[in-house]
């Protein structure tokens, strides 16, 4: 046996990844991984096409194109009322998956804490482990998925160094409230903690407002917020995200970003920045299109027996099928693919315990009316296979 690193022996295979290729060989349709199979926006596309043809070919500067960057800057500005250094302040990354990678390995050191919300998306555990962080989860809890205020103060310890925090919320469409975010700057503060979020999702809300962290007295200099163009422009095999933080947060990032990726797509970036500086219209037609996608999937899943929340943000279901079936976790989301052709994500991968995770299940609704109306079809006539 040829030895490898212990340290990629510690987790498993993406899930989420695996269930689009459970979808692909059972023909199910894919509610599985969350991206969309609808078109990103043409002036994207146009621009990336005229880069592309316009020699820009090249490595990008490191931390990204200074149009991206200042598109991204004046972005923050004009949304969130957020002061951005574009010269400092950003790099743009392969993919909010690359900014947490690269954000966890320049900012913690093994052994540290880092509080995660359990359920989580599934990366975090990976990104901890790579990075030698020891994880504390504080679960969101009920169909509801609330978060007690009192075990989120309990996780917070000497050895913290940092909270992940992403809202809105995958897998479970949660929004965290202003009163939240408030309390999670209050103990950043309190105990010394970097912030480090997730918020891939800012513009698909449903209910209440997208709060960011780093907006919060005190919270600039001690938050790195992350997000990117995949879920806004449908854009998720671009592989553009990023991550903002003050200088001294935001240099580490950046060396590790460097040699980790040297950079992003430039003929994409260049594209990026066209994306990024969309007026209201774009904003309020996404949010438009995303409410009924919400819409038809709440009323599919309660018309076939799954019991759940509805999100209030992001683009997914976490549903509790037990009402439905006596399988558990993998168990079930295979059958589902396989008798009533619907891919779905098995909850038991968003929990350190598997066992949590075993009687839910989840659904990506980034789809177009058609495919919803489809896979609302297959659900409908579910009781039929059990
Ligand atoms: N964030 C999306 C999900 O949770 C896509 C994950 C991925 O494959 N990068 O499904």
């Amino acid at each position: 046996m040829i030895a490898t690193a212990h340290r990629a022996s510690t987790f498993k295979e993406s899930v989420i990844r695996e269930m689009t290729r459970v979808a692909n060989q059972h023909g199910a349709i894919n509610l599985a991984q969350g991206f969309p199979d609808f078109p990103m926006p043409e002036p994207m596309k146009d621009a990336a096409c005229a880069a592309i043809h316009g020699d820009i070919n090249q490595y990008a500067i490191t931390w990204g194109t200074p149009a991206l960057r200042l598109a991204i800057a004046q972005k923050y500005r004009k949304w969130y009322s957020m002061d951005v250094d574009p010269e400092r302040d950003i790099t743009v990354t392969c993919g909010a998956t690359e900014a947490m990678a690269a954000v966890f390995l320049a900012l913690i050191d093994p052994g540290d804490e880092v509080i995660i919300f359990e359920p989580f998306y599934e990366n975090y555990g990976p990104d901890a482990i790579l990075a030698g962080a020891k994880p504390v989860f504080v679960p969101l809890e009920g169909m509801e998925w609330k978060l007690d205020p009192e075990k989120l103060r309990a996780a917070f310890s000497d050895r913290t160094r940092a909270i992940v925090v992403n809202t809105p919320h995958n897998p479970t469409g949660r929004v965290f409230t202003r009163d939240e975010i408030s309390l999670i700057a209050e103990l950043c503060q309190k105990h010394d903690v970097i912030a480090i979020t997730d918020e891939i999702y800012e513009h698909i809300i449903y209910a209440g407002s997208h709060h960011v962290l780093a907006t919060w007295p005190g919270m600039r200099e001690r938050t790195v917020t992350i997000s990117g163009l995949s879920k806004t422009f449908s854009c998720t095999g671009w592989r553009l995200g990023y991550a903002i933080a003050a200088v001294e947060l935001s240099s580490p990032i950046r060396k590790v970003h460097d040699f980790l990726t040297v950079g992003a797509p430039a003929p994409l970036q260049a594209a990026g920045a066209i994306g990024m500086a969309f007026d209201a219209d774009y904003y309020n037609h996404i949010s438009l299109e995303y409410r009924q996608r919400r819409d038809v999937m709440v009323s599919a899943l309660q018309d076939a027996g799954f019991k759940f929340s509805s999100p209030q943000g992001a683009y997914y279901v976490l549903a509790d099928f037990t009402e439905i079936s006596d399988l558990r976790g993998v168990e079930f989301a295979l059958w589902l693919a396989k008798e009533v052709g619907v891919a779905t994500v098995p909850g038991t991968s968003f929990y350190s315990n598997p066992k949590l995770g075993e009687t839910v299940t989840r659904f990506a609704f980034c789809k177009k009316p058609e495919t919803l109306e489809r896979a609302a079809e297959r659900l409908a006539g579910i009781s039929a296979h059990v």
